[in-house]
């Protein structure tokens, strides 16, 4: 059955308003209205949301979204509704009547779209509840969280295996933005979708302009960078610690420029409070340990700056990734030095986990740093290492290292430099 044969089509303009699906949306809803299983992996802002969204409006039943992103989900489901789409939520924000009513909204068939956060799945009350509905469609969101390597690693999306055994009739949906291809299989293997179809949509995004420089003074190098190019633009700044994001936040501040900072260490209002600052205002320049972005649906933030290395290129990726999701011309800048890679090799040696794991963080952080010390083109490579062809082989002329060869560079000048001062 085609897009426009269920019904799809007509919803996307009807309820979203837009004209037509983008990439591997139509593939995708087409496959899981049909009933099949899928697995989807296409980059921040690609639109996954649809992915399920929509086959949960034309199938018979409610979508049940299970997504790790609490502090969203009231956001999500206020902007549904402001579309018309009959959208609840169950997490542990709630009071006992919001989610009194919310149940009884799912067990009435009231609700097209019923967000839950993955600890609730394992309550035998919430798979009663759900026994007692009709679904149309597990939607498991971010499911990366599912993998033990990644930093998002949620223990309660192990349990979502069980969706599959209890409901074996209703179709699943796992969706990332992370495109490696470990953990892709663990993706398949640990939510128990053997007979899912994959889609695996390009990575390439071309509007964001991938530049690494060498680390020096690297808030002053920041500061710079901002005022040449980014003066008055929304961003966000990535700092390995808390204590060095309040610094930088401050350093900003007392240097003109509107930041926040936002880490694990403040309070919940505080990171509330910050983060809805940075949705609605135009030019606030977020501050941050990892602990922010996943999720957050911002389509200016018109650049990324790392300030220290991230551990992988899957970080690097996702959190870059959160630039220029409106298409236009973006950065993801970044200050690397080698102290960096010290450090990290550091904290991989002293920090939790067996031999298996530090191995396995050892071979993160190398294919990190051999994107930084590249001399061929920044994308290409970012590209290769999820196992994607670059569009142009001969390079794609955006980058820093397609703009500025490194050939030119002259390094034996600047070793010289370093060693006599
Ligand atoms: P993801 O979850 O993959 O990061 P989202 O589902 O949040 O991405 O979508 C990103 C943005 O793209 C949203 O603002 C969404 O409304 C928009 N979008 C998604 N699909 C389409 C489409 N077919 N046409 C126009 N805009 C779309
Ligand atoms: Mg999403």
């Amino acid at each position: 059955m085609t897009v426009t044969e269920s019904g799809a089509l007509a919803a996307l303009h009807r309820v979203f308003g837009f004209d037509s699906f983008r990439g591997e949306q139509e593939a995708v809803i087409e496959h899981v209205i049909a009933g099949g299983d899928a697995v989807v992996l296409m980059p921040t802002g690609g639109g996954k949301s649809l992915c399920y969204q929509i086959p949960a409006l034309v199938r018979p039943g409610t979508g049940v979204v299970v997504s790790p992103l609490i502090a969203l989900m009231q956001d999500q489901v206020d902007a549904l509704r402001a579309l018309g789409v009959r959208a609840g939520f169950m997490n542990s924000t709630q009071d006992f009547e919001e989610r009194r009513v919310a149940e009884a909204e799912f067990l009435a068939g009231e609700l097209d779209l019923l967000y839950l956060a993955p600890e609730r799945l394992r309550l035998n009350s919430t798979l009663d509840l759900l026994s007692r509905g009709k679904i149309s469609v597990f939607a498991i969101d971010e499911a990366h969280c599912v993998s033990q390597w990644g930093h998002d690693f949620r223990p309660d999306y192990l349990s979502l295996s069980l969706l599959g055994e209890r409901w074996p009739d209703v179709p699943r949906i796992a969706l990332t933005a992370t495109a490696t291809h470990a953990t892709h299989r663990e993706i398949t293997e640990r939510l128990a979708m053997p007979d899912a179809r994959h889609f695996v949509a390009s990575f390439d995004r071309p509007n964001i302009q991938y530049r690494i420089v060498p680390k020096a003074d690297p808030r002053k190098q920041l500061l710079n960078f901002l005022r040449e190019e980014h003066a008055g633009d929304a961003g966000i700044v990535y700092c390995l610690s808390r204590n060095s994001v309040e610094k930088t936040a401050e350093f900003l501040v007392r240097n003109g420029i509107e930041a926040v900072p936002y880490h694990a260490g403040l309070d919940a209002g505080t990171r509330a409070a910050h983060q809805s600052r940075f949705l609605r205002e135009e030019g606030l320049v977020v501050v941050a340990t990892i602990a922010f972005g996943m999720g957050i649906d911002k389509p200016d933030v018109r650049f990324v700056a790392h300030l220290d290395l991230p551990k992988s290129v899957e970080g690097y990726y996702q959190e870059t990734g959160r630039a220029g999701r409106d298409g236009l011309p973006s950065t993801a800048w970044m200050a690397y030095g080698l102290n960096d890679v010290i450090q990290q090799r550091k904290l991989i040696q002293s920090g939790e986990g067996d031999e298996a794991f530090r191995r396995r963080a050892g071979q993160h952080l190398d294919a990190m740093l051999a994107l930084c010390e590249t001399v061929r083109c920044r994308r290409g490579q970012l590209l290769a290492y999820f196992g994607q062809d670059t569009p142009d082989p001969a390079g794609c002329g955006n980058c820093d290292t397609c703009l500025t060869p490194p050939e030119t560079w002259d390094g034996t000048v600047a070793a010289q430099k370093v060693l006599s001062t």
